[in-house]
């Protein structure tokens, strides 16, 4: 008995609709069909969508091999194949281990829609990389840049500022240049550290500015830097500084804000933004260092950019 048969029999009529592209036969002419699984057939209705086809019946998801199918040949993805214990939920007959190979193959020709083309995306993928495309699709809705507690919220610009406003309670500011205080009563309490996030409005664009206390190595410090609301690439075109200082010393950081692609942690962990050692910062606090004060002061701007965007003008004669 073989372990897997494959089921051949529904390719006529595979191509009246769903698929965006004519599947090549060769792919089906090279596997040679087997006399004695004639009974093994899968049972579809050849005007059912492909798409269709390919959405497990019981859990909905897009189906990937290996792709199962009973003796009747209803399929189910092998997730839940296990979840089922092994028997068909349509016909309740044993599964046994059947592959639909043919949907597998047809799957395979498939070109699909992004999930996002909705929000704008062009991109045609062929069924086994799509979901690959839609994990880093640059359509795809951006999550919550809000540190320091889990939030599930996904959405555009516009829908996550709202969100932030509403839900987070985060300050709103607008303008590129800010002043902010940072106080603290226990700032030995790295351990329970607050994360404080501001939301700057300017050039049209929003920014997170995030304050955060960790232990870095031995020490604790303190961190604020720059998130952009945006891709990457936008990021880059703007820069920021921040400083902060008190009795005559001062340190300033330059550079630029990271896209909320990037979660807020791994900002923090590649150490790209002011940090402040804890003695220095208590230091800049002035007084009996009992209590944290710190004043950040800060500034983003927008970088030049000659019209075609790839000139440096000191370098192009
Ligand atoms: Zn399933
Ligand atoms: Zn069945
Ligand atoms: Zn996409
Ligand atoms: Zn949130």
């Amino acid at each position: 008995m073989e372990s897997s048969i494959e089921c051949t029999s529904f390719l006529d009529g595979m191509d009246e609709e769903g698929i965006s592209q004519p599947y090549p036969l060769s792919q089906f002419s090279s596997s040679k069909p087997s006399p004695n699984n004639t009974n093994n057939s899968c049972v579809i209705n050849p005007v059912t969508s492909v798409n269709e086809l390919l959405e497990c019946p019981v859990c909905t998801n897009s189906m990937y091999p290996p792709i199962h199918q009973c003796h009747n040949g209803h399929t189910i993805c092998s997730t839940c194949k296990v979840r089922v214990h092994n028997r068909c939920p349509t016909c309740r007959q044993e599964l046994g281990d059947i592959r639909c190979l043919a949907l597998e193959k047809v799957a395979e020709s498939l070109q699909l829609p992004c999930k996002y083309s909705s929000l704008g995306c062009p991109e045609i993928s062929p069924y086994y990389t799509k979901l690959k495309h839609e994990a880093a699709c640059d359509y795809r809705p951006y999550s919550c840049p809000y540190a320091g507690s889990e939030c599930s919220v996904v959405g555009d610009m516009p829908f996550l500022v709202d969100h932030l406003r509403d839900d987070h309670k985060v300050d709103m500011h607008s303008g590129c240049t800010f002043n902010h205080r940072y106080v603290k009563s226990n700032p030995r309490d790295v351990e329970n550290a607050t994360w404080m996030l501001t939301v700057f409005h300017c050039f049209g664009q929003y920014f997170c500015l995030h304050f955060e206390a960790f232990q870095l190595g031995m020490g604790p410090v303190y961190m604020a830097f720059l998130r952009f609301m945006g891709d990457e690439t936008d990021a880059r075109n703007y820069s920021y500084s921040l400083e902060v200082g008190g009795n005559g010393r001062k340190l300033i950081w330059e550079g630029t804000p990271r896209s909320i692609r990037d979660g807020h942690r791994k900002v923090r962990d590649s150490h790209d933004g002011l940090i402040i050692q804890r003695n220095m910062a208590l230091f800049f606090s002035g007084g009996d260092r009992k209590e944290l004060k710190l004043r950040v002061t800060g500034r983003i701007w927008k970088e030049q950019q000659s019209p075609d965007g790839a000139c440096i003008p000191n370098l192009c004669s």
